[in-house]
């Protein structure tokens, strides 16, 4: 194993910057709307028990575009090395939901053997083997040389890189341009916004589909899923600054759709060259609007709110921790390193967290430095209550572990507010 950027930024050797101007609109109107302190690079697992470095966390608003964003922003390199450990397809929700999104775009488009699908961030090729599967031509753009070469093993061809302007005008060239574009949970990912944003217009064909889906900025404030806010995700989007955005590089948001049960709530967005705007599509711009959400007021009791969700949990994990009951936590996600370092809990209060995906399995948690372990660590060790770190796979989750509630075993959810959930 190298001498990773990610092990560099862990020593503390390179560091980040307060961000002065807005992302997208480069405006310096940018208010605080919530600091979770400091913590370390959510993704960052630990190959030891070793400290790790930590950078600021916290999200602010511009007042000029609505964006919300980081206020405290890493250097891309940093946080997207090689060990970078996210495997899509360990996910049955999310394949699910990428196979029925790749049907509708087959009947709505009438794509085929002489059509492009392009994924921008096609980790291990999930969603573009189902365009494989209906004899559509495909290609892949993803940084992580790991997952690439998973989606190579099963047909996908992916071009290992960042996706830009430069990356798409080469695309292009020698492929042609693109009947659809998909970027799921990439947009907040990308620190040069206007870089990936002015890629998918030079990539796009003129009567092509950009397809974008991302957590919406409501369901984070109303939901208070603060633990999805992570030093790898720059931008918390609604559909008012995602439209702003795309006509900055002359896209129109055409349609919008929503799942509220993926990833704590997701919407897809639809974009185009040409103005084609739905009903629905306006009726989320409209409602955005009318319910604030262009307004620095709109987010300023959100901290309140995270904060007494923090002292809920504290309160929960002690008083189970009083009755002499051990806790384990499922889901070594981002999200869960956030929840965990942010609220304070270590490994105290929590014995390990466990895991499906391998590739994390044996290592730490950053910060906190709770072991992960295989998922059948909950029958070999029996802890008396599983907190849900990945809340977001719940139903999934409690479904899977039915020999751990038939001996007893308790459920909790860490957000909206902390509290015991039970199998359905
Ligand atoms: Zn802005």
């Amino acid at each position: 194993m190298g001498f990773g950027l990610a092990s560099v930024a862990r020593l503390g050797i390179m560091s980040g910057s307060v961000v002065s101007a807005c992302r997208s609109c480069g405006s310096d109107r940018l208010v605080e709307v919530l600091d979770l302190g400091s913590t370390p690079i959510a993704n960052a697992l630990l190959d030891a028990d070793i400290p790790s470095a930590t950078y600021p966390l916290g999200i602010s608003f511009c007042k000029e575009c609505a964006l919300v964003q980081l206020g405290y922003a890493l250097p891309a390199e940093v946080i997207f090395d090689s060990e970078y450990p996210y495997y899509s397809s360990f996910s049955d929700a999310l394949c699910t939901h990428a196979a029925a999104h790749v049907a509708s775009l087959l009947e709505e488009r009438s794509l085929d053997s002489s059509s492009l699908a392009v994924e921008v961030a096609s980790n291990d090729g999930y969603l573009l083997r189902n365009f494989v599967e209906a004899g559509v031509p495909v290609l892949g753009i993803d940084p992580s040389p790991g997952p690439a070469r998973s989606a190579e093993e099963i047909g996908v061809p992916t071009l290992v890189d960042f996706f830009g302007l430069n990356v798409a005008r080469r695309v292009r060239s020698e492929h042609g341009p693109a009947d659809v574009i998909v970027a799921n949970n990439v947009m907040a990912h990308v620190p040069d916004l206007n870089d990936l944003v002015s890629g998918f217009a030079a990539l796009l064909a003129d009567d092509g589909v950009l397809t974008v889906e991302n957590p919406w900025v409501r369901d984070l404030v109303e939901h208070v899923e603060f633990d999805t806010i992570y030093h790898e995700h720059f931008c918390y989007f609604s559909c008012s600054s995602v439209e702003t955005l795309m006509r900055r590089h002359g896209l129109h948001l055409n349609d919008v759709e929503y799942f509220p049960q993926l990833h704590g709530g997701t919407l897809r967005w639809s974009i185009g060259h040409r103005e084609e705007r739905t009903e629905r599509c306006r009726e989320f711009l409209a409602g955005e609007l009318s319910d604030g959400l262009t307004t620095h007021q709109y987010y300023a009791e959100f901290a309140d709110r995270v904060a007494a969700c923090q002292r809920q949990l504290r309160t929960l994990i002690a008083d189970l921790r009083d009755q002499g009951r051990t806790v384990a936590a499922y889901g070594a996600a981002a999200k869960g390193a956030t929840l965990l370092n942010s609220t304070g809990l270590g490994a105290d209060d929590i014995a390990f967290v466990v895991d499906r995906n391998v590739h994390k399995q044996g290592k730490l948690m950053p910060g906190c430095n709770l072991p992960i372990r295989p998922v059948e660590a909950l029958l070999d060790e029996k802890p008396d209550d599983l907190l849900l770190l990945a809340w977001n796979f719940a139903s999934e989750i409690v479904a899977q572990q039915s020999e751990f509630a038939a001996r007893g075993g308790r459920f909790y959810v860490p957000v909206p507010v902390p509290r015991e959930i039970t199998p359905e």
